[in-house]
């Protein structure tokens, strides 16, 4: 009698993990299937069902009931302020978010130098306990490749840093010479591995530059094959000459274009976010690269300087700001010119004291009264103590713009944050909950709640769309080939818990998300590894 024989050995191929059952959004916006998913390395092996057949993993993860995504790429943020302090990225993982772009709004820390033009800077990274070593670029990038970050960031190069550099914080028309330094200082970053070029003409000494000084800085990015990123020059009373003048710099040198953090300040300015998204429309039907980003909160974090004082009592450092406030002539002018059209003292709140904490949170009106003055003096003397240094939120935006913009298809999820950790330097910050909860609260505000667009769409605008803005060929989709970078979260939970006035807290309903086919957050928990990596751009592609 012939036995039967024994099995064949079959020696199936090993993965390092397996995720079984997933709801599986590509990134592309198409309609999500169950599937199982193989991480091998840093790259995903395999998507497709019954994988447990065909792989031996090392670590098998039930993600049944859960959405499998690419992990969130973040195209708007300051983290490079942080990255040295809070390498961990912990309010970043726990969102899903897996890539940052920083060096927004025309402030880049690698653009930055070791030089005396830096004082204020320099202060400010030491307090967290930051040395800044760095005279280009590219060593800024360097140090950060070797501290090791919990996620993947490049960061574009900012023009009001470059200023500086070039011409100090002095006012006027930059000459010949100094667009030639500055042009000089994009092609060294650009060279480094920057992806494009940032502005933040609401600041200065930023918003003292033209067009004439922008579009050659931005034709020198545009070569090396980057994008420009604008804070516009105003985002309440002139918003539309003001998107026009961003998209100016596309006509002019073809430059991709990306409107940041979108929205409209001022309750008399309410709905202009239409009318500046249609001039994006025409531009793009001209054939030209235009794009927005916004966080979904209907309040805004700035300089408290920024929020209260006139454009002329904001020149020079924050040390010369903090001057004027005890200059009688200055301060009488400042408050009177205030005063000549006040703000509703309810609606602007602390933001980050670090001098007198317990102004932080309060608005205005609150901190008026705890100091026994006119709430204008109050704010005065606040800027005095903490040396021109202090931020506030400004509660001036509309929901029903903030859905207007989101349901606009060319609208990317920006945070605008800064990477925070509750535990770490910066834990007493009252931040912006942005940095916390834009994206959760995209996905379960918007997307479950209110239904503003559909899940697969949102998290197109948080994955491919901001990865082809990058020109980042091998994240922001799942797929076999590209970067194991995954987020999985809970689709009925997914939510912001940050508020306001607690903004330190982690999002829920995040569940795992791997970088760089690592398990950096595995049930809701962190763990204490750094897979992330130093992205750069070669040519046309960001890798
Ligand atoms: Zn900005």
């Amino acid at each position: 009698m012939p036995t039967d024989p024994s099995p064949p050995q079959i020696s199936l191929p090993q993965v390092d993990y397996l995720l079984t059952d997933a709801t599986v959004y590509d990134g592309l916006g198409t309609a999500a299937v169950r599937a199982d998913i193989a991480v091998l390395g840093d790259t995903i092996a395999a998507i497709g069902t019954n994988l447990v057949l065909h792989y031996h993993a090392g670590m098998v993860i039930d993600a049944s009931g859960l959405a499998a995504s690419p992990g969130f790429i973040d195209i708007h943020t300051h983290s490079d302020l942080s990255v040295l302090v809070t390498p961990l990225f912990d309010s970043s993982i726990h969102q899903g978010v897996t890539t940052e772009v920083s060096g927004n709004c025309g402030m880049a820390a690698g653009a930055m130098t070791s030089s005396g033009d830096f004082a204020f800077e320099r202060r400010w990274l030491e307090r967290s306990g930051v040395t800044l070593s760095w005279d280009t670029f590219g060593g800024f990038l360097d140090r950060v490749e070797q501290e090791g970050t919990a996620i993947n960031i490049c960061s574009l190069v900012g023009h009001g840093t470059l200023r500086k550099l070039a011409k100090g914080s002095t006012e006027g028309k930059a000459d010949a010479g100094e667009i030639a330094i500055m042009q000089r200082a994009v092609a060294d970053a650009m060279a480094s591995g920057a992806v494009g070029l940032s502005t933040g003409l609401e600041y200065l000494p930023g918003g003292y530059a033209d067009l004439d000084e922008i579009a050659p800085l931005a034709q020198i990015a545009h070569e090396a094959g980057g994008f420009y990123a604008s804070h516009i020059r105003n985002e309440g009373d002139t918003l539309i000459e003001s998107v026009t003048e961003a998209i100016a710099v596309g006509r002019q040198t073809h430059i991709p274009v990306q409107v940041s953090h979108l929205k409209a300040e001022g309750h008399k300015n309410w709905g202009k976010v239409r009318a500046a998204l249609g001039l994006m429309a025409d531009a793009r039907a001209d054939g030209f690269d235009v794009l927005t980003d916004q966080y979904p909160y209907a309040a805004f974090m700035t300089g408290l300087s920024v929020i209260l004082l006139p454009k002329w009592a904001l020149a020079g450092t924050p040390d010369d700001i903090a001057r004027r406030m005890v200059s009688t002539t200055d301060r009488d002018k400042i408050r009177s010119e205030i005063l000549a059209d006040p703000l509703d003292w309810t609606k602007v709140q602390v933001g980050i004291a670090r001098v007198r904490r317990e102004a932080q949170g309060l608005t205005l009106e609150q901190l008026g009264a705890l100091d026994g003055k006119h709430p204008v003096d109050s704010a005065l003397d606040l800027l005095r103590d903490e040396r021109g240094w202090v931020s506030a939120v400004h509660f001036a935006l509309s929901d029903e713009d903030i859905e207007t913009v989101l349901r606009d298809p060319h609208t990317m999820i920006g945070s605008d944050g800064v990477a925070a950790s509750p535990t770490g330097a910066m834990g007493d910050d009252k931040t912006h909950p942005r940095s916390y909860g834009a994206f959760p609260r995209v996905l379960g505000a918007y997307v479950r709640d209110r239904s503003v667009l559909s899940l697969s769409d949102a998290i197109r605008r948080m994955t491919s769309l901001p990865a082809s803005r990058l020109g980042l060929i091998d994240r922001g989709r799942l797929a076999p080939g590209m970067k194991a970078d995954i987020t999985l979260f809970r689709p009925e939970t997914v939510a912001d818990t940050a508020t306001f006035d607690n903004p330190q807290q982690f999002a829920s309903g995040i569940e795992y998300v791997f970088v760089n086919g690592r398990l950096a957050l595995s049930g809701g928990v962190q763990r204490d590894i750094r897979p992330g990596r130093v992205l750069r751009r070669r040519g046309g592609t960001v890798i």
